[in-house]
């Protein structure tokens, strides 16, 4: 249902973004994904988003912690692909410290990346789906976007942000046709969930059922990962016409976490 359609998902080489990808180019869209990692394997995703969309699929390396980078990623789709028509920011850091210890350099970061790119794409993005009356704009926010946790100041207070910019984009762009929603995940099973298992296991010496159940798991009820292919059903729901009336939402995916 979205032939002829572009989209654009920041932090795409991984994880719940990849995911992304592959669900909106599953419908058809032209997809211009975005994120670091190896050459080879990044070029090897877009080949095979191209080949599951029909149509084109390109990357940019823009990095989110820079404006005029952010500006001419969108440049370039619009150049290339056309559109943007969706656009999905996603690309997420973290870094866990108390707050009296916490890197400056690494607060920075993380409300650059994880709450000032978003501006930036909405800033560069809304004036083309303006001119189309049509656009969907989705952040993956957390459940970090409604409680906190100890040691995470920076992300939660970006993720917060998240929520209120979309509130405010959505109020702001309502008249033209774009909604703005975010998705709050609770813990997504993806590699950077996975690879913090066996340091775990090791510095607190628990076994791996512990790790998951005790640690990770801890305040999610279901006692299961969201699954990154979950995520994406719902982005994916949020662009269909039957979702029009959904802005400024901030959906929580996070097996009742927030619920608590
Ligand atoms: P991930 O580490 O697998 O993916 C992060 C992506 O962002 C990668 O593609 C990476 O290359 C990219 N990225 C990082 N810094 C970047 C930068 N400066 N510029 C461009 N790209 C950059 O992580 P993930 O778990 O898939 O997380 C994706 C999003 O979901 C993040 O915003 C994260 O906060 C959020 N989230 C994750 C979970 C979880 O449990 N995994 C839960 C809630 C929310």
């Amino acid at each position: 249902f979205l032939k002829g359609k572009t989209a654009i998902v920041t932090g795409s080489t991984s994880g719940i973004g990849l995911a992304y990808a592959k669900a909106l180019a599953a419908e058809g869209a032209a997809v211009m994904i975005n994120g670091f990692g190896d050459a080879q394997a990044i070029e090897t995703e877009r080949a095979n988003l191209a080949a599951i969309s029909g149509t084109e699929a390109r990357y940019s390396a823009a990095d989110m912690s820079k404006p005029e980078e952010i500006a001419a990623m969108v440049h370039d789709c619009a150049e290339s692909l056309g559109g943007p028509d969706i656009v999905i920011s996603n690309a997420g850091i973290q870094y866990v410290s108390p707050v009296d210890e916490f890197p400056v350099e690494k607060w920075d970061a993380i409300i650059a990346i994880n709450l000032s790119s978003t501006f930036h794409l909405m800033r560069a993005a809304i004036p083309h789906m303006k001119t189309r009356k049509w656009g969907r704009i989705i952040s993956t926010a957390s459940a970090h976007s409604l409680v906190a946790s100890p040691n995470k100041s920076a992300y939660v207070a970006a993720k917060h942000g998240i929520a209120g910019l979309t509130k405010t984009v959505a109020l702001e762009t309502a008249p033209h046709g774009i909604t703005v929603n975010c998705i709050s995940p609770g813990y997504v099973w993806t590699p950077l969930v996975e690879n913090q298992i066996p340091d775990t296991m090791r510095t607190r010496g628990l076994t791996r059922e512990q790790v998951v159940n005790d640690v990770l798991l801890a305040a999610q009820p279901t006692k299961q990962f969201v699954q990154p292919e979950q995520v994406a059903a719902l982005a994916l729901f949020l662009c269909r016409d039957e979702a029009a009336q959904i802005t400024g939402a901030n959906l929580s995916m996070d097996g009742g976490w927030t619920a608590a």
